[in-house]
C-alpha cells in the first residue's frame, strides 16, 4: 500500500514538472486531484482496508493529497506570472525614473556669482524694504519732488484712493538702501552689496520687465577715489565675463552720483568686432556707476568734506542674459521648465 502512494506521488510530481502551460496544468489536475482522479480512487479504497489499517492509510493519503495540491498551486502561480501580457510586465532591467529635482533659478545663481566676486573685496550683503517712502526712494538721493529726473523712473505708487500725496511706492531701484545703510553705519566705513526686487510701471518687452532684480554696490570711506571704482568694477567684469575683457567708462547721468559713469565691456559674442548682440558697436553696457554725490553723503550722515564713496548698480537679469546668451528677459519669469532646466 505504502509503495503505491510513493509511486503515485513521484509520477504525479514528474508529470507536473513537465506541464508547460495552464491547459496542461488543468489536465494534470483532473488526472490526479479530480473527482475521478487517481488520488480520489485510492482514497476511496482506504475504506476497503481492514479497520486497524485505515487511520494510518487515511493519514498518508491525505498528506500526499496535500503535497500534490500545494505543488500544483505553486506551479499555477508561477505560470500565471509568466502569462502576464507584455505591456503589463515590469522590466526590472530598465533604468529607474529620476525624481524631478529643483534647481537654483538662473537669476539667483547669477546673483550668487556676483556675491562671490565682491565678497573677497570686503563687500557684505544688506537688504531693505521693497515698499519704500518717497523720502528714501527719491528725496534723500538728490531727486526732489519737482526734479525732472523723476521721469526716468516710471513709478508704481502704493496709496489708498483717498490719499492726496504719493508718499509710498514700490521702490524703483535698490538705491534707497544706500541711505538706509549710511544711516545705520555712520560714521563707520561702508562696503555693501544691496540686492533685491525693483518695480517700474513699464510695458513689458524682450528687455523690460515690470519687476526685475537689481544689485547695487556702495563703498564709503576716507580717501576713496574714482580709481577705486574703476579698479573694483574692472575686477568684477573680468571675473564675470573673462580675464581678457576690455572695459570702457563713459560719462552718464544719475542724480545721486557726481561724476556718473556707464561701464561697458567689449562684446563677448564678437570680441568687439560688432554684431547683432552689441548693436554693431562692439560694446555691451553692463552697469551704471559713479562717485556718491556730496549731497547724498550728507543725507546719509557723512561729512562730504572728509568722506567720499562710489556706488554702482546693475540689473541681474541683464548680466545673466549676457553671460548665457539669453535674448528675452521674460523667460526668467514665465515659469517654463524647459528654460529653467537648462541651468541645473
Ligand atoms: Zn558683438
Amino acid at each position: 500500500m505504502r509503495e503505491r502512494w510513493e509511486e503515485l506521488k513521484e509520477k504525479a510530481l514528474r508529470e507536473l514538472e513537465e506541464a508547460r502551460d495552464l491547459q496542461e496544468m488543468e489536465e494534470w489536475r483532473v488526472t490526479y486531484l479530480g473527482r475521478r482522479g487517481a488520488l480520489t480512487k485510492i482514497l476511496r479504497s482506504v475504506g476497503k482496508l481492514p479497520p486497524e489499517e485505515r487511520p494510518q492509510a487515511g493519514e498518508r493519503a491525505n498528506r500526499v493529497k496535500r503535497e500534490l495540491t500545494q505543488a500544483w498551486e505553486a506551479k499555477v502561480e508561477a505560470l500565471k506570472g509568466r502569462a502576464i501580457p507584455p505591456e503589463e510586465r515590469i522590466d526590472v532591467t530598465l533604468p529607474g525614473r529620476k525624481p524631478l529635482l529643483g534647481t537654483i533659478h538662473p537669476v539667483t545663481r547669477t546673483l550668487w556669482e556676483i556675491y562671490d566676486i565682491f565678497a573677497p573685496l570686503g563687500f557684505q550683503v544688506v537688504e531693505g524694504p521693497e515698499v519704500e517712502w518717497d523720502r528714501y526712494n527719491f528725496e534723500l538721493l538728490n531727486i526732489p519732488k519737482d526734479h525732472p529726473a523723476r521721469d526716468m523712473f516710471a513709478t508704481l505708487y502704493v496709496a489708498p484712493p483717498y490719499a492726496r500725496s504719493q508718499e509710498m511706492m514700490l521702490r524703483t531701484h535698490t538705491s534707497p538702501v544706500q541711505i538706509r545703510t549710511m544711516e545705520r553705519f555712520c560714521p563707520e566705513p561702508i562696503r555693501v552689496l544691496i540686492p533685491g526686487r525693483c518695480y517700474r510701471y513699464e510695458s513689458v518687452d524682450a528687455t523690460h520687465e515690470w519687476m526685475f532684480i537689481q544689485v547695487e554696490g556702495l563703498a564709503v570711506g576716507q580717501g576713496i577715489t574714482m580709481a577705486d571704482l574703476k579698479g573694483v568694477l574692472t575686477a568684477f567684469a573680468r571675473q564675470m565675463f573673462g580675464e581678457e575683457r576690455k572695459v570702457r567708462f563713459r560719462c552718464d547721468y544719475f542724480p545721486f552720483v557726481e561724476p556718473g559713469a556707464e561701464m561697458a565691456i567689449d562684446c563677448i559674442v564678437c570680441q568687439g568686432e560688432g554684431c547683432r548682440v552689441c548693436g554693431y558697436t562692439g560694446w555691451l553696457e553692463i552697469l551704471g556707476a559713479g562717485m556718491v554725490h556730496p549731497e547724498v553723503l550728507q543725507n546719509g550722515g557723512y561729512d562730504p568734506g572728509s568722506y567720499t564713496g562710489f556706488a554702482f548698480g546693475m540689473g541681474v537679469e541683464r548680466i545673466a542674459m549676457l553671460k548665457h546668451g539669453i535674448d528675452d528677459i521674460r523667460l526668467f519669469y514665465s515659469n517654463d521648465l524647459r528654460f529653467l532646466k537648462q541651468f541645473s
